[in-house]
């Protein structure tokens, strides 16, 4: 079975053809894509026009699903068909202002794959869809009821990317029952699961870290996420590249009437000039940023502390709701190969009961590992972020049931 993950961007197109075979195993076969993209229709047929030249399908038949791993939709979450299900499309639109950037090309891109793959199914994973267990308490602004009504919540984000954490560092702590009920989960319906509820043996605590262009840390517990730094949008919780993260609402205002911005001018730098970017005047990638940091730097040494101070709050924030951890898991490009952010953010946390191996740590790079230190109560993991095969996965799932 092939299945198609296309990543649509403003101006992009990305892809990756995953084979699975008769026993579920995915193996990626392609991966590709196009920049400034203007019409999706002809990305699409570029996509098709080059697997079949490179071998990997012989028409357009032979892409048995198209798997999307799309943001968030109004009062809509999951793992859904978007080419039967008209509420996919509905839902993406009505929350275009949330995730400008992201919403539009994909309603776009939607409606484009119906019209050149006709009958092949289409699967919309929300990346919310992890979300769906929190707590009420967990997903709550105090704003008037109409304004929560309206939809002003804490979401969350990265849902693939933690999802797959939950999974593999489930597997990597032998606890195959909280494995398989994270493969699971997305079959389960919100209504279905209590979290906690079903595993007989002492709750699996995880906390993950997906560190990158943007970043997020969830709490997870069993498999299922109880709390997450990100909130209604994606420009929230901890300070990312370009954008903002969390900042007190009275700011917005406050800038407005003092520097005399306007609103369109207040988003455009929270969420263009604004997060590591505007901390450091460097630029929005960590390297460039440490480089500076190197040479004395002391606005990109302090972009490089507020970033680590803000993961550590969210660590502290789930530790006490976990209870303690028994795993923490660095995944995505900065959590992947930055060994001083991550030795930064474990500083001092023994008597939390989490010890890093600094030897271990310095040493691994882009690859899946253990860095804690032998006897660290609770173990540290490097875990590659692998979100477009979750979306591949899911949405085979999705066509089984
Ligand atoms: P995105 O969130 O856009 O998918 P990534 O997960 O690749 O991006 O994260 C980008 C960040 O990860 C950048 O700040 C960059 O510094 C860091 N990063 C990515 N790859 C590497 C690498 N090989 N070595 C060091 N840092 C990296």
């Amino acid at each position: 079975m092939n299945i198609l993950v296309a990543n649509l961007g403003s101006t992009s197109f990305k892809f990756r053809l995953f084979r699975f075979d008769s026993a579920g195993e995915a193996v990626l076969v392609a991966k590709g894509g196009y920049e400034r993209v203007t019409d999706y229709g002809q990305a699409i047929d570029d996509c098709l026009a080059e697997l079949k030249s490179r071998g990997h399908v012989r028409a357009a038949a032979d892409v048995h699903a198209v798997g999307f791993k799309t943001v968030l939709g109004k009062n809509l979450t999951g793992c859904l068909r978007a080419d039967t299900d008209e509420r996919v499309i509905v839902a993406l639109e009505e929350f275009r202002e949330i995730a400008p950037a992201h919403n539009p090309p994909y309603a776009l891109g939607i409606r484009r794959f119906r019209e050149k793959l006709p009958g092949v199914p289409l699967v919309a994973l929300f990346e919310t869809a992890f979300y769906q267990w929190m707590p009420e308490a967990a997903t709550r602004y105090a704003v008037p009821a109409a304004w929560h009504e309206a939809g002003v919540r804490r979401y969350g984000f990265h849902g693939a990317s933690h999802k797959f954490v939950a999974e593999r560092s489930a597997e990597l702590l032998g606890r195959a029952e909280v494995a398989e009920r994270v493969r699971t989960l997305y079959r389960a319906g919100p209504a279905s699961l209590a979290v906690g509820a079903g595993l007989a043996v002492k709750p699996l605590r995880v906390i993950s870290c997906h560190l990158g262009g943007s970043s997020s840390v969830t709490g997870i517990r069993d498999g299922v996420a109880i709390g997450t730094s990100m909130g209604l949008s994606p420009q929230s919780g901890l300070p990312q590249n370009n954008r903002v993260g969390d900042l007190d609402s009275a700011a917005v205002p406050f800038v407005m009437k003092t520097l005399g911005l306007s609103l369109a001018e207040v988003e455009r730098q929270m969420t263009k000039e604004s997060g590591l970017l505007g901390l450091s005047g460097v630029g929005n990638d960590l390297r460039d940023i440490r480089a500076a940091a190197e040479q004395g730097n002391g606005r990109a040494q302090l972009a490089l502390a507020v970033f680590v101070h803000s993961v550590r709050h969210w660590l502290g924030a789930f530790l006490l709701e976990l209870g303690g951890c028994d795993a923490l898991v660095f995944t995505a490009g900065i959590g992947e190969n930055n060994p001083d952010v991550r030795a930064a953010i474990c500083a001092d946390l023994a008597d939390l009961g989490l010890l890093l191996d600094a030897d271990k740590n310095s040493a691994l790079r882009g690859t899946e590992g253990e860095i804690s230190a032998v006897g660290s109560p609770a173990r540290i993991f490097v875990i590659p972020a692998n979100e477009e095969l979750v979306v591949a996965r899911e949405t085979v799932r999705c066509l089984a049931a």
